[in-house]
């Protein structure tokens, strides 16, 4: 054990399982630990560096920012937040956003919206927010109550009552919970990521948002993961042709400094008002200008360009003999393999590799800008290691 593991492990709370690998330096989608061993990530720090590390533009705009405004608080009007919302709702047509720091509180936002919307429409019985087993929500105690995963809840009784899991495709568990009058809302991912890299069925996707319209039950998508050029749409649910009333996004959103946001459309727009929710931190101008330089380069060339680079991992790795199936949609996917997925992790790191596991599946989740060529390498290198 390296001495900045001895020192982690006396002081840092032990709540990560962390590879044995010191990182100093990064370089794109080229990161180098203590030795100077280079790696290539085809992690993004679990979704989150959009356009890897070190990124010209990204850091052109933080710095940018940095020297004119740091932090002033929401007391005050800040054009990179304004601006940010703005073009959000222009990609998505969504009329509002909220800003917090986190995918977690995303989803704590998205969910305070429907208790209200549902509270002051039909009634304070409407409190109960469906989601799917196997899905993962977040780490609050709200958020973790969402996750329909019952070892996260055993050593954390009581849990935020109004929560209800059904499996994903059962259209009739959906539809008898809401014979009990108590549904607020529905919230969704249409690719869960720690859950397995699973995608949601389209015909239930279909399914679902015809009936939540129909009984209006807010449908919302988490697309903490999902989100931001990540699935090779803006939005995943864009795929579905889903019309979430509720979006929740993070990790590559802001390319590596903290954010999260809820967009809230139409319906939704006007429920939360003076004093119902805030964060401090929330909007912050250095976080938004970050994301700005990310969600600006989300262009529909680009976003086909993820598109092409995600055919060819997947092609690549569905020749691969170790690998039984690949899910996922765009630069999110899971990988089947043969050897136990931590096994193929950890001799993948061993020759210059750095992957993600989720579940029993091997999570690939690359910077969106990855060169062809890396790619072309990590693949070959996992092909191999994959048997
Ligand atoms: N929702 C989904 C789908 C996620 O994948 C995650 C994190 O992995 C979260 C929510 C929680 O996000 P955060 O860790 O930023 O709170």
């Amino acid at each position: 054990m390296s001495l900045l593991q001895e020192r982690d492990q006396k002081y840092v709370a032990h709540t990560y399982g962390r590879f044995p690998l010191d990182l100093v330096r990064a370089e794109g989608s080229l990161v180098y630990d203590a030795d100077g061993k280079r790696y290539i990530d085809m992690g993004s720090g679990i979704g989150v560096t959009a356009f890897g590390n070190g990124d010209p533009v990204w850091v052109a705009a933080v710095s940018a920012q940095l020297g004119k405004l740091q932090h002033m608080s929401n007391l005050y009007y800040t054009e990179p937040c304004v601006r940010l919302a703005e073009l959000l709702c222009e990609k998505t047509g969504m009329k509002r956003v909220f800003f917090g720091n986190s995918g977690a509180e995303a989803n704590e936002c998205a969910i305070k919206v429907a208790r209200k919307y549902a509270a002051e429409k039909k009634g304070p019985e409407h409190f109960t927010i469906v989601t799917l087993e196997n899905s993962f929500h977040g780490r609050t105690l709200t958020t973790l109550s969402a996750t329909g995963q019952d070892h996260y809840h055993e050593l954390f009784q009581p849990l935020t009552p109004g929560f209800a899991h059904i499996d994903a495709g059962d259209m009739d568990a959906l539809a008898a919970l809401c014979e009990t009058g108590t549904i607020a809302a529905v919230l969704v991912e249409c690719v869960q990521g720690e859950g397995g890299v699973i995608p949601l069925d389209p015909e239930f996707a279909s399914a679902l948002d015809r009936f939540v319209r129909e009984q209006d039950i807010l449908l919302m998508v988490d697309e903490v993961q999902t989100g931001n050029g990540r699935s090779g749409q803006m939005y995943a649910y864009m795929h579905y042709g889903l019309h979430p009333d509720v979006v929740s996004t993070a990790k590559g959103l802001a390319g590596g400094l903290p954010m999260g946001a809820a967009l809230l459309s139409e319906k939704v727009q006007h429920v939360l008002s003076y004093g119902d929710h805030g964060s401090t931190f929330g909007g912050n101008p250095v976080a938004a200008a970050a994301a700005l330089s990310v969600v600006n380069r989300l262009t529909d060339d680009f976003l086909q360009e993820v598109r092409s680079k995600a055919d060819l991992l997947r092609s690549l790795l569905e020749a691969c003999p170790g690998i039984k199936s690949v899910s996922g949609l765009g630069l999110m996917l899971g990988l089947e393999t043969v050897k136990p997925a931590g096994e193929v992790v950890a001799a993948c790191m061993e020759r210059g590799v750095l992957c993600l596991t989720a579940k029993n599946k091997v999570r690939l989740l690359p910077a969106l800008n990855i060169p062809e060529d890396l790619l072309r390498k990590a693949a070959a290198v996992i092909c191999e290691v994959c048997g």
